[in-house]
């Protein structure tokens, strides 16, 4: 049977993550956080000093970094730069931001693009990101676009950073995510924008599990058409 794919696309702080690893886990399907793939690279430029902003120095970087995904069997993705477990490091502000940059190159994106596409080719797939609807996976079964507004994402942000024990100010928060909004949806390469045929989720007035039921009643709708 050919597989199954769910595209879920939408701005930082949608609840994007959380959510599909969840939809994922109730389906049974693999669930691929691309943003993470897009931070691994990020962290290793910082890593290795080289400049984000210098394209042709990042492109040259790539060949030298060995990037994996493992799956547990708790669902979670893992991310491995060289062998090193460093699914927990990418998540640190500086390294959002750096990831905002060096996913607007072309070339970052096509390097990634076979990666992703081999996934859903030989998984049932969760995948979310910023152009999986529109670019990675057009022919996606279901196309979810997530979002909430900023100030609900940063308030969401604020509370997962205090959790995990990296608090930040809330005005800066809401700058990063105002800053990674507009470098997005600006960017000439795959920009974040929704595709004509995915289904708007407004997530700003929906808590965790409101959302979650109105995911998956759109999709187990569209899964039957
Ligand atoms: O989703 P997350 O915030 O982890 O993504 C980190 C960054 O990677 C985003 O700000 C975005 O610039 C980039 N990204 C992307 N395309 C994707 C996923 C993430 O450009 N499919």
């Amino acid at each position: 049977m050919k597989p199954i794919s769910i595209a879920i696309d939408g701005p930082s702080g949608a609840g994007k993550s959380t959510l599909a690893r969840s939809v994922a886990a109730k389906l049974g399907f693999l669930y691929v956080d691309t943003g993470a793939i897009y931070r691994t690279i990020a962290y290793d430029v910082l890593q290795r000093g080289i400049d984000p902003g210098d394209e042709a120095a990042v492109l040259a970087g790539l060949p030298q970094l060995r990037l994996e995904l493992s799956h547990g069997a708790d669902g979670l993705q893992h991310m491995l730069r060289n062998g090193e477990d460093v699914t927990d490091a990418i998540r640190l502000p500086e390294v959002s931001m750096c990831a905002s940059v060096v996913s607007a190159y072309p070339g970052v994106r096509s390097y990634l693009l076979d990666m992703q596409r081999r996934l859903a080719a030989e998984h049932s797939v969760v995948m979310d990101g910023r152009d999986i609807g529109t670019v990675v996976l057009p022919d996606a079964t279901v196309k979810i676009y997530l979002t909430a507004r900023a100030e609900e994402r940063a308030r969401r942000r604020m509370l997962e950073l205090e959790q995990r024990g990296t608090p930040q100010p809330y005005e800066e928060i809401l700058e990063d995510i105002r800053r990674r909004d507009w470098n997005d949806t600006h960017r000439a390469a795959a920009p974040l924008r929704q595709a004509e045929d995915a289904v708007l989720v407004d997530t700003t007035r929906l808590n965790f599990e409101e959302s979650e039921e109105a995911l998956m009643r759109l999709i187990v709708e569209r899964m039957r058409e």
